[in-house]
């Protein structure tokens, strides 16, 4: 606990706030300034700054948390959508020093944009050059080391049956996945479109 921090004088009672969600480790609150209807803070109880100051478990248990804010705010709210993510640092727009995640549900015609619209600030190095550049410095296993291998191809065993019941079965089996199949189609073409629509956007910037 920070003594002047405002979220965990939340976790001690000692601030008011609209509790959407609460774990051991976690807490979510509505947002006093929300981008849309439904915006969760999510944050550990443990005051750190960064997720750097928390634990693997303590990481994974944060990412436990939204992961149940995002399914308590589905089925109450029914956004189409949500754009979910943390603000790292003061110029990043990091206003309060504690970690906390943002979740917000994103509905059909919000006007809103994608996470990517938060800063355009396109660089003149090339791509290959960031790469080198942050792979010099890092250790840890880059793409470029990894041995090129042949794409691997599930092999999916396909049972046959000689009876009428195992044959009904089968082409159930196959009617479903080409339902599955025709499904993902149609959401590649929505995210097609959505990212033509998002391309073509003038995007206001800050
Ligand atoms: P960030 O800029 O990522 O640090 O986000 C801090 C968020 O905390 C902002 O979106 C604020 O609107 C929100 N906030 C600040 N004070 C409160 C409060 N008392 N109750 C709920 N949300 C708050
Ligand atoms: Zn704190």
């Amino acid at each position: 606990m920070s003594e002047e921090c405002i979220f965990c004088k939340m976790i001690e009672g000692q601030v008011d706030s609209e509790k959407v969600y609460e774990d051991e480790n976690n807490v979510a609150i509505l947002d006093i300034n929300p981008s849309s209807p439904g915006h969760t803070l999510v944050f550990p109880k443990k005051h750190a700054v960064h997720l750097s100051g928390l634990d693997d478990i303590e990481l994974s248990d944060l990412f436990f948390a939204v992961d149940e804010v995002i399914a308590i705010l589905e089925d109450s709210l029914e956004p189409d959508g949500f754009n979910v993510g943390w603000n790292h640092g003061q110029i990043a727009g990091q206003a309060v020093p504690h970690i906390h995640v943002h979740v917000i549900p994103r509905y059909e015609g919000d006007k809103g944009a994608p996470i990517q619209a938060i800063v355009q600030n396109e660089s003149e190095i090339d791509v290959k050059a960031i790469s080198q550049k942050i792979n010099s410095k890092s250790a840890s296993v880059t793409a470029n080391e990894v041995p090129k291998s042949e794409p691997q191809v599930q092999e999916v065993k396909q049972e046959t049956t000689e009876n009428e019941e195992g044959k009904k079965s089968d082409k159930e089996g196959m009617e479903k996945n080409k339902n599955d199949k025709e499904e993902k189609d149609t959401e590649d073409e929505d995210l097609k479109e959505a990212r033509k629509k998002w391309e073509n956007m003038k995007i206001p910037r800050y």
